[in-house]
């Protein structure tokens, strides 16, 4: 399978060139040439699969011309040691929870999928030490750092805002040590993703150190995620639902839906989606509009989708033809405003018992307000609420709980360089050796 740059001024290259760049030489984003479809033998059967077993199905159309089907599998077996849920909320809409991974983050799916293929190109092709740069307001830098742990040929600089990341996510990538090293900036998250990104553009840099990302910009991050929405699907079907359904994405980088789109692509059958935004509306505002207009982010309490120019915005433009109308046709937005997660996370909790997290409260409420009647919902729940420990009980008035999981973190010792923000000077003399 070739990948082509969005930007359509670089030259296609396979798996492993896009994998280990990242982000293309035009500075485009990698795309798929071409989608495969899945028979439909493959969908009749798959309510009898379980996670890993559809997910290597769904990985063998996606990856198998550039990767022998047993060191396939086990990067699945191994990157997906947990299940991706279907709980009902209340009738006809269910929450697909993606939190049951090692971090308790959905990106715990496309950072091990991609530690072990990125691990795996730089032993097959003798690669010197890649490193990846990653910037993270909390949750990228979590699940990426635990995800790369102990990969060989491979070091992970996290890249975070002094004192602006909760205790806990802090932990989850300071304290691991080994290949990972994490970089605290003095500044903002945007300044971050800034110094991440000038430091790809870089030459001296990259001449030094080979460099790539393990933000959604990497199609190795972003397309394992179409993994679980055929796991929705499955367990709707054993349910005897299947068809008239609905998926609901709450976004920030918008690769997640954009690997649910692509999943639909290759033949699932979501009727349409409904992307979820907080106050960082761009896109929400691109589908009642047509104009897309970046804007500066702001901060909600959803802070993982504060983003004000989506990364995948490219690759959606794509898909459609850069077709206003079908994009629409198959997408509708939504934008959910911090008085309304507040409200969501009450009165769900009140009249379910279902304790939603702020992200997966976007997505809950933008489905309440756009499902149709003959529907059904599915939204898909990012991260568990304990992780907005502080945010969750001051809206519903009790003790949020932290899984053993979660608090195993807080024990570990923390270690960080302090940097002002001056990655590159720093790089060149600490960078390259594990
Ligand atoms: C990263 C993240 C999102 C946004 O996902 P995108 O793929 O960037 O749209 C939503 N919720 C949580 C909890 C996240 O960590």
């Amino acid at each position: 399978m070739n990948y082509y740059s969005t930007n359509k001024q670089s030259p296609t290259v396979g798996l492993h060139e896009a994998v280990v760049k990242g982000l293309a030489s035009d500075k485009g984003l990698y795309m798929l040439e071409r989608i495969p479809v899945l028979p439909s033998s493959f969908f009749e059967e798959i309510s009898g699969m379980d996670f890993r077993e559809m997910s290597y199905e769904v990985a063998s159309a996606l990856f198998g011309d550039d990767v022998e089907p047993s060191v396939l599998k086990k990067i699945i077996y191994d990157a997906l040691c947990f299940d991706t849920p279907l709980v009902k909320v209340r009738d006809a809409v269910y929450s697909l929870e993606l939190f049951h991974g090692p971090t308790l983050a959905f990106k715990d799916v496309g950072a091990r999928f991609m530690a072990r293929l990125l691990g795996y190109f730089v032993k097959k092709e003798g690669l010197e030490q890649v490193n990846v740069l990653v910037a993270t307001s909390g949750d990228t830098g979590s699940a990426v750092a635990n995800g790369f742990l102990g990969v060989k040929g491979i070091h992970v600089y996290v890249l975070y805002p002094k004192g602006k990341v909760s205790a806990i996510q802090e932990c989850q990538f300071t304290t691991l040590g080994r290949n990972i090293t994490a970089l605290e900036i003095d500044g903002t998250f945007d300044d971050c993703q800034r110094m991440v990104k000038a430091a790809f553009m870089d030459g001296e840099l990259n001449e030094k150190m080979r460099l790539t990302s393990a933000n959604s910009i990497n199609v190795a991050r972003f397309l394992p995620q179409a993994f679980y929405y055929f796991n929705a699907y499955a367990q709707l079907r054993r349910l005897g639902i299947r068809e008239n359904i609905v998926v609901c994405v709450p976004s920030g980088n918008f690769g997640n839906l954009t690997a649910g789109l692509i999943a639909r692509e290759m033949g699932l059958p979501v009727k349409r989606f409904i992307a979820a935004n907080n106050r960082n509306d761009v896109f929400f505002h691109y589908l009642s509009t047509g104009v897309y207009s970046p804007k500066p982010s702001v901060q909600t309490l959803a802070n993982a989708m504060d983003v004000g120019d989506p990364s995948n915005f490219a690759r959606i433009l794509d898909l459609y033809g850069h077709s206003h109308r079908t994009v629409t046709e198959i997408i509708s937005g939504f934008a959910c405003l911090d008085e309304m997660i507040r409200d969501t996370v009450a009165s769900c909790y009140r009249e379910t018992g279902y304790l939603l997290d702020p992200h997966g409260a976007c997505g809950y409420r933008a489905l309440k307000e756009l499902m149709h009647a003959d529907e059904t919902g599915v939204f898909l729940e990012t991260a568990h609420p304990a992780k907005f420990k502080d945010t969750i009980e001051s809206i519903i008035g009790q003790t949020v709980e932290i899984p053993p999981k979660l608090q195993e973190f807080t024990k570990g010792k923390k270690q960080t360089v302090a940097l002002g923000k001056n990655l590159k000077q720093w790089l060149m003399v600490n960078g390259v050796i594990s």
